[in-house]
């Protein structure tokens, strides 16, 4: 028996469970294959939105609180575990938008520093960006980090603190009992609680809908490709019509990425690897003839807006949700972890409850999921 079972080893999972510990309960974490191998490490690791001003206010608010606990929680999982989580300020530069003068206003009102550079500031800076590109905007304080390197670290972290992490621990079905949580049931036997988190990012609802609990959260399919590239080739994270580059400390570049409804396939096409490949060459001539050194996919956890659900499940006593992060669950989980601990331990919430509550999973109806 222990206090919570967190279903999923997720970075939202790892997260929830770093802050329930912090608060004093037992938790448990069950996971269906290995830990942190699923979307959290596919992921790129931008901290930021893109594009955030295109986003409702919940995915923002999440993020800023996040973005400023994030230097110094990298530091401690280094201190803790040796391993480098690699945050970085690299500056996310939107090349060629032409919604300048609203990301402008936009980042002044919020006192997120930004800048418009012409061409010449740009080509100064990105030396190898294409000449074809006249302006961007630069907000410079947009940090990432290497989300494998960081979840790999946590697990560590979590393993240190004493927070039991089983893997290849599938749940079947969450036990409820007279509008009760009393245990969840996996292969191996059933486990009691009367605490259960939802955090199995892509797999949430179908988990739930396998117990006549709707929730409208379904994989979509995200394809990343690696080029082995040499340090300095680009210095920030470069944005162009929502595809991105990101530079790594190494020099790998990262390129992302594809939006598929294709269910709970991992495959990587032949197709997304010319359309990322190609729109990367457009962006910087000289990844031309660099070896693609890995072609990978994630499955995000997407919901209708893109908030994530946050809080206790209305009609069932000890069921919570963390989970529905969609394209942003890298930079929002920080404070997404915090806000639950807060609504389980009764502490005040860091962000007003309403814009996350999951309400009643019983009444809840199917929505689809926009771009
Ligand atoms: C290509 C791509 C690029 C991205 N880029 C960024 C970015 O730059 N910045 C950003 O902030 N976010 C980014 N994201 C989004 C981010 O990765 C996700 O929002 C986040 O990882 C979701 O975390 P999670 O813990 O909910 O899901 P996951 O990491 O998928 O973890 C869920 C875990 O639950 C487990 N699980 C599922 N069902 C069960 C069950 N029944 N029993 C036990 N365990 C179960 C799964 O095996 C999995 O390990 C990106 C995602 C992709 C795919």
């Amino acid at each position: 028996m222990c206090d919570v079972v967190v279903i999923g080893a997720g970075i939202i999972g790892m997260l929830t469970a770093r802050e329930l510990h912090t608060a004093g309960y037992s938790v448990t974490i069950l996971e269906q294959g290995q830990a942190a191998r699923e979307s959290s490490w596919a992921g790129g690791g931008i901290l930021s939105p893109i594009y955030p001003w295109r986003y409702p206010e919940p995915i923002n608010r999440l993020a800023a609180w996040s973005q400023q606990i994030y230097p110094d929680f990298c530091e401690q999982l280094r201190e803790q575990t040796g391993i480098d989580p690699e945050w970085i300020r690299s500056g996310f530069l939107m090349l060629d938008t032409d919604e300048m003068e609203h990301a402008l206003d936009w980042c002044r009102e919020r006192n997120i520093s930004a800048v418009s550079w012409s061409d010449e500031d740009l080509h100064g800076r990105e030396p190898e960006l294409s000449a074809a590109f006249t302006h961007a905007v630069c907000m410079t304080d947009v940090a990432q980090i290497r989300n494998p390197r960081l979840v790999k670290a946590l697990r560590e972290f979590l393993t240190k603190m004493g927070v039991e992490i089983l893997e290849h621990r599938p749940v079947q079905r969450i036990v409820i009992e007279q509008g009760q949580v009393t245990g969840v049931e996996t292969a191996q036997g059933k486990i009691q609680t009367g605490r259960v988190v939802v955090a199995a990012g892509a797999w949430s609802g179908e988990l739930l809908q396998r117990q006549g609990l709707g929730l409208p959260v379904k994989p979509v399919r995200g394809q990343m490709l690696l080029f082995n590239a040499r340090p300095g080739l680009i210095n920030h994270i470069l944005l162009w019509e929502g595809r991105y580059l990101i530079p790594r400390v190494d020099g790998k570049v990262l390129m992302g990425s594809t939006l598929e409804e294709v269910g709970f396939s991992h495959e990587v096409t032949e197709e997304a690897a010319q359309v990322l490949r190609d729109k990367a060459v457009t962006m910087v001539p000289a990844l031309d003839g660099v070896e693609i050194e890995r072609h990978w996919a994630g499955l995000r956890p997407g919901s209708p807006s893109g908030v994530p659900y946050i809080g206790p499940v209305t009609d069932i006593d000890g069921l919570y949700l963390n989970t529905g992060h969609y394209r942003y669950g890298v930079v929002m989980g920080l404070a997404s972890a915090r806000q639950l601990r807060a609504l389980i331990a009764g502490d005040e919430p860091i962000l007003p409850v309403a814009d996350y509550a999951p309400g009643s999973l019983l009444e809840r109806v199917a929505e689809s999921i926009p771009e």
